[in-house]
């Protein structure tokens, strides 16, 4: 579907009477992602243009989600190497991080969008791939000066310093996982 087409649904004065939100879904259950992906159904419903970058997961999978926000015309850009428990190469790690933030700077920079989902940074920032400081100080700037941009980070553990600086923080805590009886993941339920 074209931008255009799209832009359509958005009121009028659409980003002049939006207040940007930068949100952090962090905890040890399950939902993160997931929640970030609900949310960028709802905002493609109302015309906005949405982006979702991930980082740590595998450039060469494709997940449920790929195919979803391809016919709902948002953007997802998949990076990673895969997790860390899995590439076993930290250098690696930190080359891959270093380029996806990249991508997410350039995307943030263009004023082209309304709501940017940074899929497990907050996992990468926790590994300390990528400096945290550097990432706060160019989000806030970002935020300056696109007051209407929301921004959605996820991943395990966000930093006392993140939060600090987020608008919404929810915590997902597990209370019962189906990998803890030896259910392992499933098709359409995690990828
Ligand atoms: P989802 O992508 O399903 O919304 P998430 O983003 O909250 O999950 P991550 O921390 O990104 O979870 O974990 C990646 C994978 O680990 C997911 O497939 C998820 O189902 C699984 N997972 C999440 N929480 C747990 C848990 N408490 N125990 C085991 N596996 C988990
Ligand atoms: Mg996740």
């Amino acid at each position: 579907m074209s931008k255009e087409k799209r832009y359509k649904w958005r009121r009028e004065g659409y980003r002049e009477n939006t207040k940007g939100l930068l949100m952090v879904n962090t905890g040890d259950g399950k939902g993160k992602t997931t929640c970030a992906l609900g949310l960028m159904m709802r905002a493609a419903g109302r015309g906005m243009n949405c982006c979702m970058i991930q980082f740590m997961k595998s450039k060469t999978d494709r997940y449920g989600e790929h195919e979803s926000a391809e016919a709902l015309g948002i953007e997802v850009h998949t990076m990673g190497d895969g997790f860390t428990w899995d590439t076993n190469n930290p250098e690696q790690d930190v080359k891959t991080s270093r380029e996806t933030w990249a991508l997410c700077v350039e995307k943030m920079r263009s004023e082209e969008y309304d709501l940017l989902v940074f899929d497990e940074l907050v996992y990468v920032l926790d590994y300390k791939f990528l400096p945290l400081e550097e990432v706060i100080s160019e989000i806030k700037s970002v935020r300056e000066k696109q007051p209407h941009l929301h921004i959605v980070l996820t991943g395990r553990n966000a930093p006392q310093e993140l939060i600090d600086a987020a608008d919404l923080v929810t915590e997902m805590k597990e209370i019962k996982h189906p990998f803890n009886a030896g259910i392992y993941a499933q098709q359409g339920i995690e990828f």
